[in-house]
Formats: structure tokens, sequence, C-alpha cells
């Protein structure tokens, strides 16, 4: 659009320059033939001047006197006009040689017909010396030249005119196409414009109903999950009761029938005992879970270090039975948190780096604090079995376990807890491992001073 309009506005620019010049041209070839014109017009008069005079000369009558005075008359009028039309310096140079060649043979013939008004032989006797011939055949020649040198000054001013025209013709041909082209572009660009502005309508129109459909399942996905998370916490608690009466009445008899039963009764009663045991652990991880997504969480400044401290000594005792050995790094920073969800994690996090070493392999637990692109970044690294990169994310859902509980027990919650917690407190969490090179689970939270509440959870 901006070239097309750049090039009219040129294109233009150059048709009005090129018409002004066909003006100067058609001035120009005008003005050549008002001057052939008149200079045709004053050697005619000075000719119907000497004719008026012969005439008079041979038969003394007056009346030859009256197309002489006339033309005598004439002469010097259109002399003048002659000589305001020119403007080329040569023919002003040549029409101010002829005038003294004009003035001299008008001179003669007054002097002629002066001299005949008192004799015939006078007059002829003047005639007779051919001044007036040769003068009036120098006033040809004169002319003559003239003439041609003005018929060369039309002729290029004729060639000027019409190469100006076709110029003009064609500059103007040229404007027209593109004040067309113009038009067709600008409506073109009109209608894409438009075309544009209504797809951008129907674009934002389409996305806001997205946006609202979207709202509009986190919403009922976010009250199915609190409704799931109310069933599982009242069928948990409700199965808890009988559960309890499985373990005491398997407790009963094996100590009031024990001694009565054959060693394979003992034992499946023992078993009973252990499954209900084991299921008594995964109704508390349930509860502890479900009650995370209602507890009222509020962020506040929480000292990291009286975090671990407390996680240590409560699992002090089954650390000791492992023989793990933990190094806590200190000092550890405060954070944004809620104390008992975060200590509950940490303590998930600190019980599986114990829990999944290879067999004969001492837990080697490392934990440690830092600052990390305004978060706070608490890493607990093992040197357990790790874990194939392709269940970083995974093993941090709901009963996600990589082993059967006979290798490591447990109720595939805990990295769950972890996840939920950090979420709730507004930071994130994830594992970088290695299979056999060990695990370094972290979560990160908000530092104290400014602290974010960001919401996202990454694994790596
Ligand atoms: P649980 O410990 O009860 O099995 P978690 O949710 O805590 O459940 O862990 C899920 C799974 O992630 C575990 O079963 C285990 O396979 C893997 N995992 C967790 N922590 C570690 C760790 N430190 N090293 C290796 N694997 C781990």
């Amino acid at each position: 659009m901006a070239v097309t309009a750049l090039l009219l506005v040129t294109a233009a620019i150059l048709l009005s320059i090129s018409l002004a010049r066909l003006q100067e041209s058609r001035e120009l070839a005008f003005r050549a033939s008002g001057i052939l014109r008149h200079v045709a017009e004053v050697r005619a008069d000075v000719r119907t001047a000497e004719t008026g005079q012969r005439g008079y000369i041979l038969t003394g009558e007056p009346r030859y006197l009256a197309p002489y005075n006339h033309a005598v008359d004439r002469v010097w009028a259109t002399f003048v006009a002659l000589r305001k039309l020119v403007r080329d310096p040569g023919q002003a140079r040549r029409l101010a040689e002829l005038e003294p060649l004009i003035t001299a043979k008008l001179d003669e013939l007054s002097e002629t017909v002066a001299l005949r008004k008192g004799s015939f032989e006078a007059a002829l006797a003047l005639v007779r010396t051919d001044v007036g011939q040769r003068l009036m055949e120098d006033i040809d020649t004169r002319v003559a030249e003239f003439e041609r040198a003005e018929e060369a000054i039309l002729v290029s001013g004729t060639g000027a005119l019409e190469r100006d025209a076709t110029w003009a013709t064609r500059l103007a041909g040229l404007t027209g196409l593109l004040a067309v082209g113009s038009a067709v572009l600008g409506a073109l660009w009109f209608a894409s414009q438009r075309a544009h502005s209504s797809m951008l309508t129907v674009e934002r129109r389409f996305r806001r109903d997205l946006e609202r459909q979207v709202e509009e399942r986190t919403a009922r996905l976010v009250e199915l999950n609190r409704e799931l998370d109310a069933f599982a916490y009242t069928i948990s608690h409700d199965l808890r009761a009988p559960l309890r009466a499985m373990h005491g009445y398997a407790d009963a008899l094996i100590e009031d029938y024990g001694p009565l039963l054959p060693e394979d009764g003992r034992r499946f009663i023992r078993r009973i005992a252990a499954a209900s045991e084991r299921m008594e652990d995964l109704i508390q991880d349930i509860l502890s879970y479900s009650r995370l997504a209602r507890e009222e969480v509020s962020l506040r400044p929480v000292s990291l270090e009286r975090i671990v401290d407390g996680v240590l000594t409560r699992s002090a005792e089954r650390m000791g039975e492992t023989g793990a050995e933990i190094v806590l790094e200190r000092p550890l920073p405060a954070v944004l948190g809620h104390a008992p969800i975060l200590s509950q994690a940490v303590e998930n996090l600190v019980l599986n780096a114990v829990k999944f070493v290879g067999p004969g392999t001492r837990a080697q637990v490392r934990i440690r604090a830092e600052p990390r692109d305004g978060w706070v970044r608490l890493s607990v690294e093992d040197n357990g079995i790790g874990i194939a990169v392709e269940h970083h994310e995974r093993i941090f859902r709901p009963f996600e376990r990589l082993h059967g509980a006979e290798a490591y027990p447990g109720t595939g919650i805990g990295l769950a807890i972890v996840r939920r917690s950090v979420e709730r407190m507004g930071g994130r969490c994830g594992v970088a491992s290695v299979p056999g090179s060990g695990s370094t689970f972290w979560i990160e939270l908000g530092v104290v001073a400014g602290g974010r509440a960001a919401c996202s959870v990454t694994t790596r």
C-alpha cells in the first residue's frame, strides 16, 4: 500500500512536470508560427510598397500612392509586433540586422516618390541605380534566413511538443493505472482488515467460551475430588472399627486358644493379625491423605531446622534399628509453611531414604537446604536403590509402588502425601535419581522475606 501510494505521488509529480513542459512546448510552437506569419507580412508589405512606388513612377497617378502609403504604415507596426514575439537571441540578432535594410528600402522608396512629384527622369535615374533592387534582394535573403531559422525552431518545438505529449500521455496512463491499482489494493486491504477483525472477534469469543468451559470443568473436578476425599475418609473411618474387632479377636484367639490349635492354625491367625495391621496402616495413611485436602493451611515462617530435628528425634528408634547414618547440614533457613504438614512430608522423605536401600547396604542420608530462584530447596539425598526416570512422576501418585510389600513394606501413599502437603503450602517437589546410584528428593517452599505462594509440582 505504502509503495503504491509512493509510486502514485511520484507519477503525479512527473505528470504535472510533463504537463508544464507540454504547455511550454505548445507556447513555443504557437509563437514560432506567429513569428513566421509576421515576418512574411513584413516582406509582403515592403513588396506592396515597392509595387505602389513603381506604379506611381510609371503613371504619375496619385491613386498608386494609396497602397504604397498603406503598406509603409503597416510595415513598422508588424515589425514591432514581430520583435515582441522573438525570444531566441539568434533570431533577435537577425531581426536587428534586417531593420536597417527595411529602413533603407523605405527611405529609397519615399525618395523616388518625392522625386517623381518633380520629374519622371529624376525618379527614373534613382531607380536605375539599382540601389532599391539590391536592398530588396538583401531583405529577401535576410528574411529567408530568418524564416529558415524560425522553421528549425518550430520543428524542434513541435518535436519536443510531440515527445512531451507522448510522455504526458504515458504518465497519465501510468497514474491512472496506479490510481486504479491503489484503489483495488485499498479495497482488498480493507476487506482483509474486516475479515481479520471478524476472525479476531470469533477467535476471542471462542477463547472466552473455552476458558469458561475449562473453569467450569476445573470447578467440577475440584468438587468431585472433594467428594471423593470425603468418601474415602468416611469409608476408611468406618472400616477401622470392624478391622480393630478382627485384630482383637485374632489376638484373643491366639491368647486363649493358641495352645489348643495346631501350628498351622496359629500361623493363620498370626497372618490374620498381620494383615489387619497392614490394613490399619493403609487406612491411617488414606485418612492422613484425605485430611490434607480439607485441613486449614495457614502459611507462616517455619524453621526448617526445627522441623528436621523433630523428625529425626521421632524416628530415632526406627533409624537406630537400621543403622542408618544421617548427616544434617546446618544451618537450615526458615520457610513459609505449615509446621504439621511440613513435618509429615519431611518425615516421609527421610523414612523412604532409609528404607529403600539395597540388601546389606547401610543407608547414608544427607539433608541440606539452599536458596534457589526465590525458593528454598530442602533436599534429602540417599545412597539407595534409585528410581528409573520414567517413574519419577508416577511415584508421587497414591498407591504407586515400584516394589512388592515383601521387599519393601509400605502403603504407596507416602510420596502422595508429600506432594499434596507441598502443594497446599504453595510449593513444589520432585526427584533426581539414577537406578543404583541413589536418589535426591526435594521440596521447594517460599522464602520468608517476600515469600511466594505459587503452586506447581515438577519432577526432574
Ligand atoms: P511407600 O514408601 O509406602 O512404598 P511412597 O509413596 O513413599 O510409598 O513411595 C512410592 C514408591 O516410590 C515406593 O514404593 C518406591 O518404589 C519409590 N521410592 C520412594 N522413595 C524412594 C527412595 N528414596 N529410593 C528409591 N525408591 C523410592
